[in-house]
């Protein structure tokens, strides 16, 4: 099959870069209206504050105040619940995690534990309205060629393995953990123009569904990029599908990555800073124009990344 076909066609799926840039902070203005609202009492004065409604593709967030939780528990899947680090006057205990995509409107029952016992905690979920399009290409177009295959499969290896080396810190057998590295507030790889945001789903020829993982930035080839927080750099290289790419750990189970760049000034293990330019934009990779694909991941679900620079915002106080 001619290869302009096929690199046309991963295009359309993995980068809609092409729409004019807009503002950032204008988009997530239109935002949900967040409350913190009381979940579980524990002891005579504690209580698990939970940020409400809960939004798929979005963080969830549990504050934790004198109940001494340890971890919250999805079904198995266990959070720790521990001091978020940044501003000293705003150090609380939080347990943050990104939301499924897949959660649908209701109620989801999660488990709030301390050492050996779980009380419910429940969640209000409500849908986020994610941009939907159809997209109908040739079926052979919508794969990669087969040449391509054993690449991509290794790539996947080191990214599944980058992606590891930053979640655990010591084999902790249950609550997954890292150490934090980052400080809030976070700061945007990229001046605040987005040509694509998070959440928006593809469906290919009625049958392949495909989400848009992260934002698109905005941004002409050789235009600097640098980190969103402080980190650990896991794995820096070209990949197949991403191009020149950078993933960093931030610690707490929390990943920044940057895709598609012309050059990379980072390499694996390097510790970098909130701001530190890591790379310039690029179109490497499967493209249709120069941008930077920006996506952030928690305990191994992607989230609007928009919710980082919005974090040091609606934490609260110290009374
Ligand atoms: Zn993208």
């Amino acid at each position: 099959m001619p290869a302009r076909k096929v690199l046309l066609v991963a295009a359309i799926v993995l980068a809609p870069a092409t729409a004019a840039a807009t503002d950032y902070f204008a988009a997530s203005a239109s935002m949900p209206v967040y409350a913190w609202e009381p979940a579980v009492t524990c002891g005579d004065a504690g209580v698990l504050l939970v940020r409400q409604p809960v939004l798929p593709g979005r963080l969830g967030v549990v504050m934790d105040l004198g109940c001494d939780l340890a971890y919250l528990d999805f079904g198995g899947r266990r959070v720790r619940v521990q001091t978020l680090a940044g501003r000293d006057a705003r150090e609380r205990r939080f347990a943050l995690w990104a939301v499924p995509l897949e959660w649908t409107a209701g109620e989801q029952v999660i488990g709030a534990c301390v050492g050996g016992g779980c009380a419910p905690l429940r969640l209000r979920v409500e849908d986020v309205p994610y941009p939907k399009s159809e997209i109908k290409v040739a079926k052979k177009f919508a794969s990669p060629p087969p040449s391509e295959q054993e690449r991509i499969k290794r790539d996947r290896v080191n990214i599944d393995r980058a992606f590891a080396a930053g979640m655990f810190d010591g084999g902790l057998e249950a609550p997954m953990c890292s150490l934090q590295q980052f400080t809030l507030p976070f700061v945007l790889p990229r001046p605040p123009l987005y040509t694509s945001l998070f959440g928006a789903l593809r469906i290919i020829n009625k049958e392949k569904h495909t989400r848009h993982l992260g934002t698109d930035f905005d941004g002409e080839v050789g235009e600097p990029i640098v980190a969103a927080a402080d980190g650990t750099v896991v794995l820096a290289e070209d990949l197949y599908f991403s191009g020149n790419s950078v993933f960093i750990s931030h610690g707490l189970g929390l990943f920044t990555t940057y895709f598609h760049m012309t050059k990379i000034d980072a390499k694996s293990g390097d510790h970098v800073f909130a701001g530190q330019k890591i790379g310039t934009i690029g179109r490497t990779g499967r493209v249709t124009g120069p941008h930077l694909h920006f996506s952030a991941k928690l305990w191994g679900y992607y989230f609007d990344p928009a919710e980082l620079f919005e974090l040091d915002g609606w934490l609260p106080d110290v009374d």
